[in-house]
């Protein structure tokens, strides 16, 4: 692993994120792995050129303490290039030490932490402390193998659920992103019977792919799951194909759902508020 500290002129920057003003990416690169993951578009332009995504992390450092005021009525998501909680987390702190800042101030600002990591539970003093805070678990499976494949060094699904419940039972609003969603391997009614419980919300999130990563998950899926390849392949290389499979997946969803609380981001926009 390739470990640097870079120094940052700011922390908080401006997001295109349809549900953040504003993110927080403690972090250069992530060392969970996952082969799906769209923020290796970073490693080009952070000098990282070559490298494989997580076997490299930079920890962001030198930046002056944000001043929250301007931030006021806006919602920040800590979390949307990097796992804020990734092992790092464990010794550099970072995300624990700007979520002080949170917590020391009153300025009105709505916090939002996504992870897939049961490091979050350390900070549950401060998290308490947030007054307009939420915590997301992200989650593609129930099926621990499928997960390992795909997520090579993040805590397993019941290790997320158990977190999801310490969060809840500890008053902290929790949702389940149950993202991203694998056409044939999903099993998306499971992570909810699993989740719900602890959850205030579900999201469900499709798997896109693009860019260098596209080739990575289509070669697992013919070198692991060759039964799958073919029909696999089709909705990730026949644009219409890809549409009517996830706006039927959609109505599947809205169906199932009906009754509970959940946000569907499909084609990189919400489909439905419930
Ligand atoms: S945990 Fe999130 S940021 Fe980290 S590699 Fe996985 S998808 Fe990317």
């Amino acid at each position: 692993m390739n470990i640097n500290q870079v120094k940052a002129a700011s922390i908080i920057t401006k997001s295109k994120l349809p549900d953040a003003d504003y993110v927080i990416n403690p972090y250069i690169g992530c060392n969970h792995g996952c082969v799906y993951c769209y923020a290796e578009f970073m490693s080009r332009f952070t000098g990282h050129g070559n490298e494989k995504w997580g076997d490299y992390m930079d920890i962001k450092d030198g930046y002056p303490i944000p001043r929250l005021e301007k931030f006021n009525g806006k919602s920040i998501l800590f979390g949307s290039a990097t796992d804020p909680y990734n092992p790092l987390e464990k010794k550099y702190q970072k995300t624990r030490e700007l979520l002080k800042v949170f917590a020391e101030s009153r300025v009105k600002v709505r916090v939002e932490i996504l992870t897939k990591s049961a490091l979050v539970k350390r900070d549950l003093d401060l998290l308490t402390r947030i007054p307009n805070i939420r915590v997301g678990i992200s989650l593609s499976t129930m099926n621990a193998e499928f997960a390992r494949i795909i997520e090579r060094h993040a805590p397993s699904p019941q290790e997320r659920i158990d977190t999801m419940r310490v969060l809840h039972e500890a008053g902290i609003p929790v949702y389940a992103f149950i993202s991203p969603i694998f056409p044939f391997f999903s099993d998306w009614k499971a992570v909810v019977s699993g989740t719900e419980k602890y959850a205030d919300e579900i999201c469900f999130e499709n798997l896109n792919l693009r860019g260098g990563y596209k080739k990575r998950v289509l070669d697992i899926i013919r070198d692991k799951y060759p039964e799958k390849q073919g029909d696999f392949e089709r909705i990730y290389t026949d644009k219409k194909t890809f549409h009517d499979f996830w706006q039927n997946e959609a109505n599947v969803i809205k169906k199932y759902m009906k009754g509970k609380k959940y946000k569907i981001y499909f084609f990189h926009e919400e489909i439905k508020k419930a």
